[in-house]
């Protein structure tokens, strides 16, 4: 009956193991299936993020995207902000267009940089002590034919040595007037240097992520137009102000005037309407009037101060400006080269990036207009 009752307890036992191991044998088998699942579901996702950062057609592009008909590949679309953001170091049909004015930024921000540290009073400072080793070496080299002329040492000597202390008193005097008060005002020169920055860094902001949704789209789309407004009227703001710092009625009315133009231009740009899309030649237009609106101010500039040596370099430069803008423009408009070999011209060399490159060119040219601007008024001031 005992041994009966063991029999029975160890088959019992036995059973649970059995039931156990099974259970066990369950449970891993559970287990690597949601692992497998889960890789598999992993996979997908590595597959769907790797699917959604591929870079796409122009026919696969939604609609939102869809803006040059002659640039056949190479797209990104809906991607996560993250892998746009990091497209920037990726070949597709923007990278050029995001670091062409990217570049153009940071050389603005060099330039801003570079004028706000003072290299002009380096440059004194250059001045004064070559002026001052001049004036010891001019001291030195009379001193040594003292041995032939010795009767004419004091007078010669003495002479050459007031010629230079009275040069470098007439600079030391300009500095002067010019620290204390004297110089031009420095801050419309870096309002254009500020509106060109702003201008540069969200067009390439626009163009790195845009590509992200509809939404961030639309918003980007309208902070580069306004990017462009802004560049223009602060571009407006050096010439003018520098020019007819000593007419302040015509100085007021021109900056006003472009300052008003802006702002229409922007609330233009901003209205729901406009940004529906369709409206490139338009928006084009009104650039163009605003920058064709400064011709007004460029000849009354040209004819008050017709006898002014300086006229002829920055005619010449601003000159060089509205060619840059214009050739650019023209590309932008007429999407060459690609319309004549569509594809050919999708990661380099397309329009746009040819436009911005000008954009860049037709900056540089109002820098160096806006520098003789300044450096003239530095020194002739109002009288
Ligand atoms: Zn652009």
């Amino acid at each position: 009956m005992k041994a009966n009752i063991y029999k029975g307890k160890r088959l019992l036992l036995k059973r649970r193991r059995r039931d156990a191991m099974a259970d066990a044998d369950a449970v891993d088998a559970d287990d690597s299936g949601a692992q497998k699942r889960k890789e598999m579901a992993d996979d997908e996702g590595e597959a769907a993020e790797g699917e959604k950062c591929c870079l796409i057609s122009y026919a696969q592009l939604p609609d939102y995207l869809k803006d040059n008909e002659y640039i056949l590949k190479y797209y990104r679309a809906d991607w996560p902000l993250k892998q746009a953001f990091l497209s920037a170091f990726r070949w597709h049909n923007e990278t050029l267009n995001i670091w062409t004015h990217l570049i153009g930024f940071f050389l603005f921000l060099g330039l801003t940089m570079v004028h706000l540290n003072g290299v002009p009073r380096v440059m004194d400072l250059l001045n004064n002590f070559t002026s001052s080793f001049a004036m010891a070496a001019v001291v030195n080299a009379s001193d040594n034919n003292l041995d032939f002329f010795t009767e004419t040492r004091t007078t010669r000597s003495s002479e050459i040595f007031d010629q230079v202390v009275d040069q470098n008193k007439k600079t030391i005097t300009r500095e002067a007037i010019s620290s204390s008060g004297g110089a031009a005002a420095r801050w419309p020169f870096f309002v254009f240097l500020g509106g060109s920055m702003f201008c540069l860094l969200s067009s390439s902001i626009c163009h790195l992520l845009s590509c992200h949704s509809r939404r961030l789209s639309t918003l980007l789309l309208r902070v580069d137009y306004s990017g462009i407004a802004v560049m223009i009227v602060a571009s407006f703001f050096p010439p003018i102000y520098y020019i007819f710092q000593c007419e302040p009625r015509w100085q007021f009315i021109y900056l006003a005037g472009i300052t008003a133009f802006g702002l229409l231009t922007l609330s233009t740009i901003l209205s729901p309407a406009f940004s529906a899309g369709g409206f490139r030649n338009l928006r084009v237009l009104l650039f163009l009037a605003m920058g064709f609106s400064g011709l007004f101010p460029a000849v009354h500039a040209t004819v008050v101060n017709w006898s002014e040596p300086n006229r002829n370099v920055t005619l010449l430069y601003e000159a060089a400006m509205a060619l840059s803008y214009l050739i650019g423009t023209l590309f932008y408009l007429i999407r060459v080269p690609e319309r004549w070999k569509p594809g050919s011209f999708d990661l380099a060399g397309h329009s746009h990036q040819i436009f911005h490159v000008f954009v860049i060119l037709g900056a540089l040219a109002h820098y160096g207009a806006t520098l003789i601007f300044l450096e003239w008024r530095d020194s002739v001031g109002c009288v």
